[in-house]
């Protein structure tokens, strides 16, 4: 999506480890028009599939998930991150480790809110090894529900996140592909 990659290009700031910083449009203060033209993208992408569920991770996820279950017209689930794990019988966990603090996070979901009847679209700001992606399709496997596709607003294409999710034949639609990306601010994306 040509407005995100300029965004991008803008703003964005690359850091090293392979931090791309959007915080002044994604992940700190956040752009709602912005947000808005990606939700529209991705109901266009996902035209005729059953969505009636979003799903997401908090904290970053959120915001771009809410707009999008807006344009859906459907309800919107973030996956909560708890300290420690309560293995009760409310809810399905899993275990992520996040990209950019290094640790691992218990990660639950309530079992009211996701169940077999769900056709579901992942939502999320970044893809990049994939772990975040992974536990989330962990959960919605345990819950018996359906995942109809995944929209990533950015895709570190030089990562294997992006080979691990299309390997397993699941649409997966990444509103701008960074293929390289400096600290000298020179960010390639990919041809869509
Ligand atoms: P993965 O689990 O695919 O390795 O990483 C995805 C998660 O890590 C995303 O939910 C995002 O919050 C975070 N993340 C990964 N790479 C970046 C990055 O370059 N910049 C920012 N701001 N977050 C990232």
């Amino acid at each position: 999506m040509k407005a995100l990659e300029e965004r991008i290009r803008r703003d964005g700031i690359v850091r090293e480890g392979n931090v791309l910083k959007v915080d002044s449009f994604i992940n700190h203060q956040m752009d709602i028009g912005l947000f808005e033209e990606m939700a529209k993208e991705w109901k266009r992408l996902f035209a005729g599939k059953p969505i009636n569920k979003i799903l997401t991770i908090e904290a970053s996820g959120i915001g771009i998930a809410a707009v999008v279950a807006r344009e859906f017209g459907v309800p919107v689930v973030f996956a909560k991150k708890s300290k420690s794990i309560n293995l009760d019988n409310d809810n399905y966990c899993t275990k992520i480790q996040s990209y950019t603090h290094g640790r691992i996070y218990d990660v639950i979901v309530s079992k009211k809110f996701l169940t077999k009847e769900d056709h579901v679209l992942i939502i999320d700001d970044f893809l990049a090894n994939g772990c975040a992606l992974m536990g989330l399709l962990d959960l919605v496997e345990s819950a018996g529900a359906t995942v109809e596709g995944i929209g990533i607003a950015i895709e570190k294409g030089f990562q294997r996140g992006g080979d691990l999710i299309r390997q397993k034949g699941i649409q997966l639609e990444s509103l701008a592909i960074v293929e390289s990306m400096s600290e000298d601010g020179e960010i390639v994306f990919r041809e869509q």
